[in-house]
This record gives C-alpha cells, structure tokens and sequence, in this order.
C-alpha cells in the first residue's frame, strides 16, 4: 500500500535495507539453525540508532513514532525469517519500552540505555504455563525482603528468554486478579533463575525460553513504577505491540504473495504457465485484495495511535485481519508451489510455518475479537 513517507523515513528505509542485505539475509539459515541472533548484530544496530528508535533521547533512543518502528520492521522483514524481527522487537519494544515508559530515572539509566545501544538484551515475561490470554491469572509470586523481592514461579514462552540480560517480569505482588500485579526488572544472572530453551514449530531465529524462577532475589529497586499497578503497565504495551505483529504480518504475507506470483510466471504445467489458469488467477487476486486491506487497517491503526487518539478497536482489528490474512496467504502460496513448497530449501515452506505464529502471541484472534466486540457495544446485556 502506498503512503507519503517523508525525506526522513525513506532515508531510514534505505539504511535498514543495506544493513538487511549485508548483514542479515546472508546468515539467516545459520541463525535458524543456531535458534537465536548472534549478540553482535544487537552492537551493529544499536550503533546504527536503530533498536532504540523509541526509546527517550534521554537515555539514548531517538524519540521517534511508530512510523520509524513500521519502516524499520518493513525492511527486517525483507531477509525471509520472521524469528529476526521478532527476536528485535522483543527487546526494543517489548521488553524494554515498558521500563522507558514507567521505570525510575536509575532503573532506565541502567536498562535503557544499554538496551538502546545493543550492549545489553532485553525480554519480556508474562505468560505462564497456566496464564496466557488470562494474564490477570498469572501466578508467579514476588515477596519482599528488606531491600530485595525474593520471587518463585514460571515462564513460559518467552522470546530471546535464554539469551536476554534482563527480563521485564510480571509477577504477582498483592491478592489474585488484575490489581495484585506488579513488573520488576529480572536481570539475567540473577540467583534461582533457571532457563530452558523451547524448540517451535516456526521462528527459528528467535530464541524461545521456560523460565523457572527459584527463590529468585532481585533488588526492590527493579520494580517498575508502583507495586501492583502492574497490570495495567503490562496492558499500556500492548498496543504497540499488537501493531508490531500487524506489520510484520503484512510484510509477511506479502513477501509470500510476491513470491507466489514470480512463480506463477515461471512454473509451466499442461503446457502453459501457471498464471495462464484463471483459477490461479483469482485466488492471487483475492490473496492481493486482503493484503491490500490488512494494510489499509494496519496504517489506520498505527494514525490513530501515532496521534495518541483511541485506537484500541482499531489495532485490535488490524491485528486479526492481519494475522490472519498472512495465515490464509501462506496456506494458498504453499499450495500454488505443489511440492517445492513443503520442502526446506524453499523459502515459501519457511515463510508458510513462520506465519503460524502470528495469531498467537500478543494476544490471539479470540483475544482481539474480544475486544472489538466490547469495544462496539456486541456483548450480551449492553444497551
Ligand atoms: C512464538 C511465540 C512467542 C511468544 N513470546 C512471548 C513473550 O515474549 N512474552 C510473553 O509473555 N508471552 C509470549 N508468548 C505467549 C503468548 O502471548 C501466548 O501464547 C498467548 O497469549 C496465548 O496464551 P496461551 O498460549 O496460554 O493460550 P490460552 O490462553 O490457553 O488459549 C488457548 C486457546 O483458547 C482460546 N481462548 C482463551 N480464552 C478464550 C476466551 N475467553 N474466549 C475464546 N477463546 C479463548 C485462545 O484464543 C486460544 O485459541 C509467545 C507465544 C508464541 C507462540
């Protein structure tokens, strides 16, 4: 879809896409196979201004809006692995924004900025293995102890969880429901934190963890911003990160798209190329009409948001029709590439099992359509 982009976000553009082509799709079947980002790529983004980008100038982000984080994840997206985006978003905009957002001025001082700059690898830990889309629910405990929170629980599904330095944690600080939440900053060496690494269906290049946390001492001074108000912390990232899964879905499922029809051209079959089937034909065309309008969601969402007006119902929708958009974009191209498809030397066959993930995390499309359901007055008992 186009837009005006300005001097500034088309320079941007540029940049990401040279760094892309140098420095990420050469190696992206390396890292697949590894299940995590090697640490330098963080030092050479950092550098490059572009993990921090909204992060507060003050501790060394550029202040930017979410435009600048749509440009940067446009072009991520060009090296074939959503594990990469992923793996980066984790950090910059999950894990870390959130700290930025509501930590004291020492606490963003000692993640902030090193986040910003690559030297240091954030994750974000919610989920649980009994609290996934019910995060209210969740059960890890934090107790405090003089100067320290001593914590005992489980994480599950957490992005870069074995390789981060520090773990932007729920836990549970008061009675059960949303108001006994609370967010403290794990660091990684902590004492009693145990970790294990998941293997996925998909997103290889991001590493995916359980995290164990045994009588885990942390200093109080980790708590980000008020003891049990936690919930709605966790809630206020949200949004960002809803979009974030939409414009990777996108990009995702239009990468797929462009590489079903360059296909569509080359494939012959009963002596004419598979474009020549109007079958064919039509289904792209309806693959191409759904892309079209999953970004026209995605960049209202991302308006709204960007100018800080209500914009909850909208990125809920742009996250459902996006995800599952790429879903069903990913199952039709697979299909139009017979058996090359199914076979792992052939980027549509990574491409199809990477997009399984994105109705899952940051909320499912049950989730969203929870929301927009409350948020348009379509529950039972409303006037
Ligand atoms: C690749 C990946 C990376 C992730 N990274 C992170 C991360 O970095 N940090 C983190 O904290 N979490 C992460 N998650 C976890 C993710 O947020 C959860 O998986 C997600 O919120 C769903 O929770 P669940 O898996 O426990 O499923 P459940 O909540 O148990 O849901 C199971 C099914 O029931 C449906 N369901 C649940 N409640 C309702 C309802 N009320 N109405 C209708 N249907 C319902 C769900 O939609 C789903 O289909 C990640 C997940 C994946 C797959």
């Amino acid at each position: 879809m186009q837009r005006e982009w300005s001097e500034e976000h088309e320079l941007l553009r540029r940049s990401v896409n040279e760094f892309v082509e140098r420095e990420i799709t050469p190696h992206v079947l390396d890292w697949e196979s590894a299940g995590e980002v090697p640490r330098q790529v963080f030092r050479k983004l950092g550098e490059l201004g572009m993990l921090g980008m909204r992060l507060s100038p003050e501790y060394g982000g550029g202040g930017q809006d979410f435009w600048f984080t749509t440009v940067l994840l446009q072009e991520l997206m060009r090296c074939g692995s959503i594990g990469v985006p992923v793996t980066i978003m984790a950090h910059a905009e999950f894990a870390t924004m959130l700290i930025d957002r509501w930590g004291s001025p020492a606490l963003r001082e000692k993640y902030v900025r090193p986040a910003a700059a690559g030297r240091m690898l954030g994750a974000l830990g919610v989920s649980e293995p009994d609290a996934g889309s019910d995060v209210a629910s969740l059960r890890t405990r934090a107790v405090r102890d003089g100067d320290d929170y001593i914590i005992n629980g489980s994480k599950l599904y957490i992005t870069n969880g074995t390789i981060a330095d520090y773990i932007t944690t729920a836990v549970r600080t008061g009675g059960p429901g949303h108001r006994g939440i609370s967010v403290i900053v794990v660091p990684g060496d902590s004492k009693g934190l145990k970790r294990r690494r998941i293997q996925k269906l998909g997103t290889h290049a991001s590493d995916t963890a359980e995290l164990f946390f045994e009588d885990c001492r942390v200093p109080a001074d980790n708590l980000v911003g008020t003891e049990n108000d936690g919930f709605r912390l966790v809630m206020s990232g949200f949004e960002g990160e809803r979009l974030v899964l939409a414009v990777i879905a996108c990009a995702h499922a239009r990468a797929m798209f462009d590489e079903a029809r360059k296909w569509g051209h080359q494939r012959k079959a009963f002596g004419q190329q598979l474009l020549g089937f109007q079958v064919w034909q039509h289904r792209l065309a309806d693959l191409l009409t759904r892309i079209e309008a999953a970004e026209a969601l995605t960049y209202r969402g991302i308006d709204l948001y960007v100018n800080g007006r209500p914009a909850q119902s909208e990125i809920s929708m742009a996250k459902l029709f996006a995800t599952e958009t790429a879903l069903d974009v990913a199952r039709e191209c697979a299909q139009f590439q017979g058996g090359l498809g199914y076979m792992e030397e052939c980027l549509m066959a990574r491409l199809h099992r990477d997009a399984l993930a994105l109705t899952i995390g940051a909320g499912t499309s049950e989730m969203m359509r929870g929301i927009i359901a409350r948020a348009n007055n379509l529950t039972a008992g409303a006037a």
